[in-house]
């Protein structure tokens, strides 16, 4: 079945407006309380100028030029001129040395050191040529096929389809924000084909495995794109960074009745902790483990010194195994030392 014969899903929102009083949430944030409650917490007191915003350690993809098309032409063509110019030189030393500079040998020598510099130029810039004209043919490879329309499961995609389809880039600038949901976003990069759009979410690590929290990101962006563009949103892609490979992530019943539940479980949290200092319980021990908020810090380094600074917090250190104090972020926020790998292996008691 065509893209088009299929019509979008566009939810009833009614029972996730905004009170005046319901925090704003980012995108981002939101994955966080969908991750752990305690880490949504940490993050909306920690970034609290920050909202809609993506994980800000992440290069914009607008900077990774070998995603886009137009940019991968524009450096074919710098390298290519670049080559040829160093060429040209080195050739016009080499004659003028063969020739005119032949019976003066310091001239000579400049001419001699003057070409090979040339041609070492031009050796590294045939090297960038290379590299930007396999990218050019990659992106040439593959067909214009997209997700299935009627399938709701995710499904595995390569990245250039998507130009093959005629999708092209589209700015993100400015994000994402809905002012009766109180939500905001910005995806990563956003694709953009007529009145229909496909918002990108980066991945990081080696595990392509999906968590509920990359459904409901993918959903708040297709949410936010259809109603500020009144335009289609049937899917978001996560991006494995590093990888042209991408998960379509369809919009639909399933991952907006997540959002929903979340955003709703989400409010209801930060109100509890804002209104009522009320603290979400822990989640289950295997979250922390590897979880930035819960990792130990010394309570002598700088880095300690930065998050303590950053966050006001008081520090809720213990002692371990090697005779030094260690507190962890969420550990001073929730009054506790969470079970992280590393508090383990240093033998904090937890
Ligand atoms: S350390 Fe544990 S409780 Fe704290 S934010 Fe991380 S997963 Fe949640």
């Amino acid at each position: 079945m065509t893209t088009d014969t299929v019509p979008p899903y566009r939810p009833d929102i009614s029972s996730l407006l905004a009170q005046p009083h319901d925090p704003w949430l980012g995108a981002h944030e939101l994955s966080e309380y969908t991750f752990c409650d305690r880490a949504g917490l940490n993050t909306t007191h920690l970034e609290a100028a920050d909202h809609g915003q993506d994980d800000n350690h992440v290069p914009p993809l607008d900077y990774q030029p070998e995603y886009d098309p137009d940019a991968i032409q524009r450096y074919l063509h710098v390298y290519s001129v670049r080559v040829v110019s160093w060429g040209m030189a080195c050739m016009v030393m080499t004659l003028l040395r063969a020739t005119t500079f032949q019976n003066n040998g310091l001239t000579w020598l400049m001419a001699l050191l003057s070409s090979a510099g040339f041609l070492i130029l031009g050796i590294s810039d045939a090297g960038q040529l290379l590299f930007w004209y396999r990218q050019y043919w990659r992106s040439r490879m593959g067909d214009a096929t997209l997700p299935d329309p009627v399938n709701p499961e995710p499904e595995a995609i390569h990245w250039w389809h998507f130009h093959r389809a005629g999708f092209v880039s589209a700015s993100t600038v400015g994000g994402l924000q809905d002012d009766e949901l109180h939500l905001a976003g910005q995806p990563f990069k956003l694709l953009q084909r007529g009145n229909e759009y496909v918002p990108v979410f980066l991945k990081r690590g080696d595990s392509t495995r999906l968590f509920p929290q990359h459904f409901v990101r993918i959903a708040v962006y297709c949410l936010l794109l259809q109603r500020q563009t009144n335009g289609i949103a049937r899917y978001g892609l996560v991006l494995n960074a590093g990888t042209f490979d991408c998960v379509a992530i369809k919009f639909n019943r399933e991952s907006f009745d997540l959002l929903s539940l979340n955003l709703i479980d989400a409010r209801r949290t930060a109100r509890h902790y804002r209104e009522l200092d009320q603290s979400p319980p822990p989640p289950k021990p295997y979250l922390c483990r590897k979880c930035p908020f819960g990792k130990p810090l010394s309570v002598d380094t700088a880095e300690s010194l930065i998050q303590r600074e950053q966050t006001g917090l008081v520090p809720r250190a213990n002692i371990g195994s090697d005779g030094r104090r260690y507190h962890a972020h969420c550990g001073d926020r929730f009054h506790w030392m969470p079970p992280h790998q590393q508090v383990v292996e240093l033998g904090i008691p937890h």
